[in-house]
Formats: C-alpha cells, structure tokens, sequence
C-alpha cells in the first residue's frame, strides 16, 4: 500500500489530479470511502479484505466530478466497474487516473483502459463455491417454489434504496422508481411493489452486473438481492453469449446480434 500512497501523492503534490478516491478507516473498524484533496492526508489511505464497496460508483457522481479530475485505488472489483462504464461511454480514458490495487494491495500500473482489461482477463467472474450451490438450488426450483423464494427473500425490503446508490452500474439521474407521471412502481413497500422494484433492478442490470457484491453489502436487511443480478449473469451467457466485461462488446442490453436467441417472447 506503500506505493499505492506514494503515487497518490505525488498525482495530487504535481496537480495532475484534484483527489485520490480510496478507503480509509471509518467507524467500528470499518472500511470508507476516502476523498481526498492534499498530498499530506495520503497516510489515511488503507486497504484490507473489508474494503468492499466499489469505489466507482463516485465517478458518476456530480460532487464528485466537480472537485476536479480524480484518481481512484481499484481493486479488481472497481477496476470491472471502470471497464464496463468506459464501455457504456460513461467514463473516457482521460479523466481519472486509475491507481490498480493487488488482492495483497501492491500498486498495479495502468498506462491505459485497455491494459486494465487485458488485466481483467486473468480473472473471470465466477461466484465461490458456497454461493454456486445457492444459485443452482435457486434454478432448479420450480416456478412456484422460486416464486415463493423470492417472494420470502424480499419481504423484509423497506425500498431505502441503498443498494442502488452503492452500485456503479446504477448512474441514472432519475430513476423510474421515482417517476410519478406514470407512476411505474409502487412507490410503497409491499410484497408486489418490492417485486417489481427487484424485477426491474434486476433487469436493467442484465449484462451489466460487475458481480461486485456492493449492493447487497450495503443493504441494511441483509437482503440477497446480489442473487438475482448473478443469475442474469449466468443466463447473459448461455442465452446471449456474453463474456465478461470488455471494452469491445458494450452493454449487453444496448447491442444487438441477429442470432439472439428470442425464446424469451411467448
Ligand atoms: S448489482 Fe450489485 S453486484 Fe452488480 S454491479 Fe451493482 S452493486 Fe455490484
Ligand atoms: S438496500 Fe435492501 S432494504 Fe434497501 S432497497 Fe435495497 S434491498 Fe431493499
């Protein structure tokens, strides 16, 4: 973490960069999010196995964008995220400076985005083990058993939201969950109006998930709601092919292939 440090210095020190995103100590021995503007508050910087919230969800943010041109410490769930906005053209190569972090916390250096995806390659997506045979029982179930599932696993959501603003693939100025004219969800948080708020969450993540874990991290309920983007995942791939978060590809739900598969319409 030492160079991560140094580096992060000398970036704001030479003015190259107005702030360094990157985790400190917060309360309770917790990992938070770090800003920061002055080459003296590097020692701050810190990085464990409890730094699990994507940093990148910041770079879509207005104040964050008006501090300056940022630097931010990515780790390899962060660095999926950069991938996959840069490919949504929601971030260009020239406006940060991305600072890689090793799962031991050594500096990686990226001269641009498409070393961080050649990086990228050598890590693929899947889930670990515990969590795959979760995610096999929930597909073998039947539609009525998978229905009462859900319905039970998402009975305890009170729509704070903060799932959504922990992700980095969730950037939408105004979210249709807050639209009223229609009123497209229901703004309450009952069993129907849970589901479908989880339904088009899920949805409009399709393809795009990072598997980064930040929204169910962040959910006060302890909810699964993660489960349900990684099962997108898997049916990304076997029904669209989709392999991973490339620079070429784009967004899964944005492209389109004349052999797509179109069993889904009935
Ligand atoms: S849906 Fe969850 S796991 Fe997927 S990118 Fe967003 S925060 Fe990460
Ligand atoms: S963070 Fe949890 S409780 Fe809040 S909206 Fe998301 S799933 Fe529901």
């Amino acid at each position: 973490m030492d160079n991560v440090k140094k580096r992060a210095a000398e970036l704001l020190k030479s003015e190259a960069v107005k702030v360094v995103i990157g985790y400190t100590m917060g309360t309770n021995g917790k990992p938070r999010a770090a800003f920061i503007q002055n080459a003296e508050d590097v020692d701050s910087l810190i990085f464990n196995a409890q730094c699990v919230q994507n940093l990148a969800v910041y770079l879509s943010k207005a104040e964050i964008k008006q501090l300056g041109k940022p630097a931010i410490v990515a780790p390899l769930n962060v660095l999926r995220a950069i991938i996959q906005l840069a490919s949504e053209m929601q971030i260009q190569e020239n406006e940060l400076i991305v600072l890689g972090v090793s799962p031991d916390g050594e500096l990686i250096d990226f001269q641009n985005f498409s070393a961080i995806e050649k990086y990228l390659e050598d890590f693929n997506m899947e889930v670990d083990a515990k969590e795959k045979e979760t995610l096999e029982k929930i597909s073998s179930m039947s539609l009525e058993e998978r229905w009462k599932f859900w319905n039970e696993e998402l009975a305890e959501c009170f729509k704070c939201y903060a799932c959504r603003a922990a992700c980095p693939m969730c950037y939408c100025h105004k979210c249709a969950v807050e639209q009223n004219k229609p009123q497209w969800i229901p703004v309450a948080a009952h069993r129907l109006g849970n589901l479908e708020w989880h339904i088009m969450r899920a949805m409009h993540l399709a393809g795009r998930c990072v598997n980064c874990d930040a929204c169910h991290e962040a959910c006060p309920k302890g909810i699964n709601l993660n489960f349900l983007t990684k099962l997108m995942l898997n049916d990304a791939q076997e029904e669209f092919g989709y392999t991973g978060v490339t620079l070429k590809e784009g967004n899964l739900l944005s492209t389109f292939k004349t052999n797509d598969q179109e069993n889904f319409i009935q």
